[in-house]
């Protein structure tokens, strides 16, 4: 055991580390967001539909699998359209997670605690109504509707003003960003399930609906009840005392504002630790299954060559070999994870000479997945044989065969059209000709049009236009 410990360490290589860390953070943000995401049910009937589909492949349980294929194709799809929300989200925080790392809120975090639940308290006092949101990392922008952009310096007076009855612009949400007041009377979005919290109006609904789009904070002063109540990730709460609140901004603002590295280092271990257990947890064992290396072996792959960058008008008439096989060497874990047609050689066919030549094939050509080596690559050079193109106009000649029946002179043989354009090799001397196909003058009884198909000689590459066929007239007379 303890040698096997030993191997197993010190075969972590550097870039193990980083797949590892990689495949821990990405389990870690899957699990924090199913454990929030409120449609974390379809996400466990997905992963049961999953466990049956693999049940149904060891077993071969083909009518099953037929079908949860079928089904499986249509997934991705469905699975954009229900996560729509949440995939927009992660995206946006991918987005700006540079931007907001260096610009979090300014200002002091307890000034601002302060002045807002001092101006919360006035009105409450004044028996007003308020909605503050306070900007989290998310953008808010497109969950806002209305409003008038303010640009302010957050203080007791304005809030309080701004939520005066009397005021236009008390209707609606303010906005707090980065210690200023960014808007007001604004519209914020519905929370489709507002029932949870028992009987709420609309202004609580409004602060619940936003609270479940994004990280913001939002603050509702109720104007009937004179009660605080916080929004926060889709739950709303409502303060005991309303005195309360400057601790909870406090501590929201500590949470949102830049850090400390002490603080970075709480934070790390203070949250979510059973989610970041079971991801490393995850990541550990997927490393051992699929990335750890042990003995390796060897397997040769068989490769078709593929040429890039052929010019328009050059042909390979000939290759020899047509594949060519290539040695690969890993542990066994990666070639259980090789995709075969991940493996490609390509040769760049830009400098092309006419006639016959040779291509060397070297590793620069060979396409492979990055975690098993090349051994050799056999044979290392390949023969081909090529070909300009050039177009030209070559006439067609109608070929006759058979005698016309008594009393009947040929006069004229027309074939529409009277030309075709080819494309062949810029080396061919030969003549060209293109006849049709013989048309049996036996059978002619009086002037017809016939349709008859074109013979293409080998050497000929194509005929311009995919031209198959031409129209034959054969004019007759009578013997006088
Ligand atoms: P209160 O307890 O203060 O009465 P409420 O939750 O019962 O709050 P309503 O009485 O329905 O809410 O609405 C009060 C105010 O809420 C409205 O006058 C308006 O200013 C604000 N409001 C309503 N809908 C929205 C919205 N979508 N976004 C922002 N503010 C809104
Ligand atoms: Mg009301």
């Amino acid at each position: 055991m303890k040698t096997y410990l030993i191997q197993l360490i010190s075969s972590i290589r550097l870039s193990d580390l980083f797949d590892i860390t990689i495949i821990c953070l990405f389990s870690y943000v899957i699990l924090v967001w199913f454990r929030k995401t409120a449609s974390r049910f379809v996400l466990i009937g997905i992963v049961i539909l999953g466990l049956i589909y693999a049940f149904a492949r060891i077993f071969h349980l083909y009518i099953t699998e037929y079908i949860l294929q079928g089904f499986f194709a249509i997934l991705a799809i469905a699975l954009i359209i229900i996560f729509q929300e949440d995939l927009r989200r992660f995206f946006e925080r991918l987005a700006t997670w540079g931007i907001l790392k260096k610009g979090s809120p300014a200002g002091s975090p307890y000034i601002n605690a302060e002045v807002i639940s001092r101006a919360v308290s006035n009105i409450i006092e004044q028996r007003n109504g308020a909605l503050i949101v306070l900007k989290g990392n998310d953008l808010l922008g497109r969950h806002l509707k209305g409003g008038s952009s303010l640009e302010g310096k957050l203080s007791e007076a304005i809030l309080e003003s701004i939520f005066d009855p009397h005021s236009p612009g008390h209707d609606g949400a303010v906005i707090i960003e980065g210690g200023a007041i960014a808007r007001f009377g604004c519209h914020l979005p519905l929370s489709a399930n507002p029932g949870k919290f028992g009987n709420i109006g609309l202004r609580h609904t409004a602060a619940l609906g936003l609270s479940e789009r994004c990280d913001a904070i939002c603050i509702v002063v109720s104007e009937e009840r004179g009660t605080v109540s916080i929004a926060r990730e889709g739950v709303l709460t409502t303060l005991k005392n309303p005195k309360d609140l400057s601790s909870v901004l406090e501590q929201y603002f500590f949470e949102k504002g830049p850090k400390s590295a002490g603080g970075i280092w709480m934070r790390f271990f203070g949250k979510n630790l059973v989610e970041k257990a079971v991801a490393i947890i995850i990541a550990c064992g997927l490393w051992l299954a699929f990335g750890y290396q042990t003995e390796s072996i060897g397997r040769d792959y068989v490769i078709p060559i593929v040429y890039r960058n052929l010019p328009a008008d050059w042909i390979i008439k000939e290759q020899e070999p047509k594949k060519t096989t290539v040695t690969l060497m890993g542990s066994k874990q990666a070639f259980s994870l090789i995709n075969e047609e991940s493996i490609k050689i390509t040769l760049d066919m830009a400098d092309i000479k006419e006639g016959r030549q040779e291509m060397p094939i070297g590793n620069k050509n060979l396409q492979h997945p990055s975690n098993v080596a090349v051994v050799a690559i056999k044979p290392n050079k390949i023969k081909i044989l090529a070909h300009r193109l050039v177009s030209i106009e070559v006439p067609i000649e109608v070929s006759l065969s058979g005698k016309l029946p008594e009393g009947l002179i040929l006069k004229k043989v027309v074939p529409s059209p009277a030309s075709v354009r080819v494309k062949i090799p810029e080396k061919m001397t030969r003549k060209i000709r293109i006849e049709t196909q013989p048309v049996d003058l036996r059978e002619i009884t009086g002037t017809t049009r016939i349709t008859s198909k074109l013979t293409v000689p080998q050497d000929i590459h194509s005929i311009e236009g995919g031209q198959q066929t031409v129209q034959v007239t054969i004019e007759v007379e009578e013997k006088q």
